[in-house]
């Protein structure tokens, strides 16, 4: 069946192809075809052209025409939590008329720059100048240049200028922090009160950043570069949309790292996301969940899931509900599996949001 599809893409592009130039030699064809498109060879006057026996080159569209990227429901109000061990508290810092949602390539745990820099948070893809703001009530710690160097108005710390948040509220009797760095111009002042939805500051593209972006980070415990969690089990999700979590080990129980994990809605099957596995280093897995994988603002419905483990490829498929984190595990002995999450320590008791002295 695939490859009927592939072949008939072929005729189809080959019929595209024999017909573009005869009407659009002067216009720059929209990329029917993302990726390299076959329209790129530079234009031959008749009387260079020469028929070739070389085969057309065509290139396959890449996957990545995203179903669900260009828009999302109204969030769940905050602190949002259908399970006892959700702690959905935040809003997101980038307000609902505009991209505000993670970059798919630039999740928690990744790995962007070699050799070694892990990623500590989740990247928004906000324009440049776009407010940025707070996503839980709280108070401003630190609104300055020099937050990880932790040397204030330090122009070459990577985070650029950024604002750091404690906020009213902690888990487990931990305090919790929210982290907006890059910013063009911080707005917010140390030690100023902030509701949700205050601004704090402007997109911008301070720090080590190739582009003007928004890094957000969620810390428990202690503000600092190794305290994060992944911020996508702490912004509520869109209304009727859910969170894939997963716990993925190998045959000696060790979490597996920087994995590409494949995920397709069905019944379409069109390829929706890859995402990484992560461990280890400044990473923390959640004290419940204790996931290598998080992948949020998945729309309710069956997704399929794959796997390429010791060569051979895994699959299983998974409901999303509406509000919910559906969770699953992989291990060596007995692939993918929908079961609970590990059952927690005995002091681990449930809890909603606590107030912080
Ligand atoms: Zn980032």
């Amino acid at each position: 069946m695939k490859r009927r599809i592939a072949i008939n893409l072929i005729l189809f592009l080959a019929v595209l192809a024999s017909c573009a130039p005869a009407e659009s030699t002067n216009k720059t064809p929209t990329a029917v075809v993302a990726g390299e498109t076959v329209n790129q060879s530079p234009v031959e006057s008749e009387a260079t052209a020469r028929p070739t026996i070389e085969p057309f080159r065509f290139v396959l569209p890449t996957p990545g025409a995203e179903p669900v990227s260009g828009w999302r429901p109204p969030l769940y109000p905050v602190p949002w939590a259908v399970s006892a061990y959700d702690h959905f508290y935040f809003a997101r810092p980038i307000a609902a008329d505009t991209v505000n949602w993670p970059l798919a390539e630039y999740r928690y745990g990744g790995v962007f720059f070699a050799p070694n820099i892990v990623h500590t948070g989740v990247d928004i893809d906000a324009a440049d100048g776009s407010p940025i703001l707070a996503a839980g009530p709280g108070t401003v710690v630190s609104a300055d240049w020099g937050l990880y160097t932790e040397a204030p108005g330090n122009q070459k710390d990577p985070y650029g200028q950024a604002v750091v948040i404690k906020h009213d509220f902690g888990y487990k009797g931990q305090p919790i922090y929210t982290i907006y760095a890059h910013m063009s111009k911080i707005i917010a002042f140390q030690g100023q009160r902030v509701e949700t939805g205050d601004v704090l500051g402007l997109v911008g593209a301070t720090g080590a950043t190739t582009g003007p972006h928004l890094h957000f980070e969620v810390r428990l415990g202690a503000n600092t570069f190794y305290s994060t969690y992944n911020p996508e089990l702490w912004m509520a999700p869109p209304q009727g949309w859910g969170v894939l979590v997963g716990r993925l080990t190998d045959e000696e129980g060790q979490l597996l790292n920087q994995y590409p994990v494949e995920v397709r809605p069905m019944p379409s099957e069109v390829p929706l996301r890859t995402v990484r596995t992560y461990a280890g280093g400044v990473v923390n897995p959640d004290p419940y969940y204790q996931e290598n994988l998080v992948l949020s603002d998945l729309p309710a419905g069956l997704y399929k899931v794959l796997l390429n483990y010791k060569g051979k490829d895994q699959q299983f498929w998974i409901e999303i509900y509406p509000g919910q984190i559906s969770y699953f595990t992989f291990t060596d002995e007995e692939g993918f599996q929908v079961v609970p999450p590990p059952v927690p320590t005995l002091d681990f008791l449930p809890e909603t949001a606590t107030a912080i002295p």
